[in-house]
């Protein structure tokens, strides 16, 4: 691999300690599949540079530098991921910093959006050859906790869900639909299972997968395991250390990372009668977080989280104290053009939202009056390890 653009991902990736609030935004191309080869398609993506990216319905590769000037078809991302990109490089230059966050205390998010079969779930969860973000966060989160662990204790609890149809469900223990309540972290599923995860091995990858086939799929003209839910994963991180006079730090911080579904438009689909309502609700998701994103864009007081389920479960990772990073996929193929301008346009608008970066999710417990500096210069030094 060519060393400056490693150089170049790195330098991308470390943006996120600075302090920079607003949502990083990345696109993923996947490779060509077999299907749209034999088809005909002809790529119509072109990246350069690692950022650019160059839309081309009807070109030929010589006329892409030509479109620059196009509007609608030339973006810049924080980072454009070529087909060639391995699930490593995604995951450093994307989640890597985050999961750092995470241990910080803070919160973090990282959503992949695109329509049906543009490598969402790939990207995501991935196979067990090539695991995706999920699974590497989890592993990543490990080897940090373990490099650190001597001084204090750390608990990492996992919860899987989705949101379809407008209802939430536990995808670790599938059952009946969960209410969502506000509390002081936010907005929770009442019930959900915080599964305790001791370490990363096969029983994590496991769980993930398991927990993926309790995703409500159905056969659709489009994809014919197109998944019309939206998945979250969350990944909450503990940790507690006591100092010698039994003061207790304690520090918390959660990951949420997002596999949406296909945002494709439900025309696009063969959708009939029972199936209008899904698509509207699908619909209702995504729109109800398409207008978060113009309302956040345009710098609104309302917000409208409360128009959806998946907005209000979002609501943190949006316009909360959160570090935010968007993964937009999609599909070389000209086939697909019409879908990736979509996305493309999202992702786009996407790169104006500001986030706070805020504080620590941090308190300190059992504090005697007489030592309450004591505590002060603990946490000082937690802060900066
Ligand atoms: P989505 O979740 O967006 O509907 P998938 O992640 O299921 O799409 O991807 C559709 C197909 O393309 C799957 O067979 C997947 O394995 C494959 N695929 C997606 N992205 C890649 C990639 N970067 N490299 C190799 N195969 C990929
Ligand atoms: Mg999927």
């Amino acid at each position: 691999k060519n060393v400056q653009e490693v150089e170049k991902l790195e330098a991308v990736s470390k943006k996120f300690g600075t302090g920079n609030s607003r949502i990083l935004v990345f696109v993923r191309l996947r490779p060509m599949a077999r299907k749209e080869k034999d088809a005909g398609s002809r790529c119509c993506v072109r990246i350069v540079n690692g950022r650019d990216i160059y839309l081309s319905e009807f070109a030929n590769e010589n006329d892409y530098l030509r479109l620059k000037r196009l509007r609608g078809r030339h973006f810049t991302f924080d980072a454009s991921f070529p087909d060639s990109t391995t699930q490593h490089e995604v995951y450093s230059t994307t989640t890597s910093e985050l999961v750092e966050a995470v241990l910080q205390g803070r919160n973090g998010s990282v959503f992949c959006y695109g329509a049906t079969g543009a490598g969402k779930t790939y990207t995501m969860l991935g196979t067990l050859e090539n695991p995706g973000v999920m699974v590497l966060a989890i592993k990543d989160l490990f080897t940090k906790v373990r490099q650190r662990s001597c001084d204090g204790n750390h608990a990492v609890h996992l919860s899987y869900l989705e949101v379809y149809n407008e209802s939430v469900r536990d995808l670790l223990s599938p059952g009946r639909p969960l209410i969502l309540r506000e509390d002081k972290q936010g907005i929770v599923a009442a019930g959900l299972t915080q599964y305790r995860a001791y370490s990363t091995d096969e029983q994590v990858m496991a769980l993930l997968q398991r927990g993926n086939l309790n995703r409500t799929t159905e056969p659709t003209r489009a994809n014919e395991t197109s998944s019309r839910s939206h998945a979250i994963l969350q990944v909450v991180v503990e940790y507690r250390v006591k100092d010698a006079s039994m003061n207790v730090l304690h520090r918390v911080g959660k990951l949420s990372l997002i596999d949406l579904a296909g945002s494709e438009r439900a025309l696009a689909t063969d959708q009939r009668t029972i199936r209008s309502l899904e698509g509207a609700n699908i619909n209702r998701s995504l729109l109800a977080l398409s207008s978060c994103i113009n309302a956040l864009v345009e710098g609104r007081k309302h917000i409208p989280y409360r128009n959806s389920k998946l907005t209000q479960l979002l609501k943190d990772s949006l316009g909360g104290v959160c570090n935010t990073v968007m993964i937009a996929n999609i599909s070389p193929s000209n086939l697909s053009f019409g879908e990736t301008q979509n996305t493309l346009h999202w992702a786009d608008r996407a790169k104006e939202i500001r986030t706070k970066a805020g504080e620590a999710n941090e308190e300190i417990l059992h504090i005697p009056e007489s030592q309450t500096d004591q505590a002060k210069l603990l946490l000082e030094l937690q802060k900066e390890n």
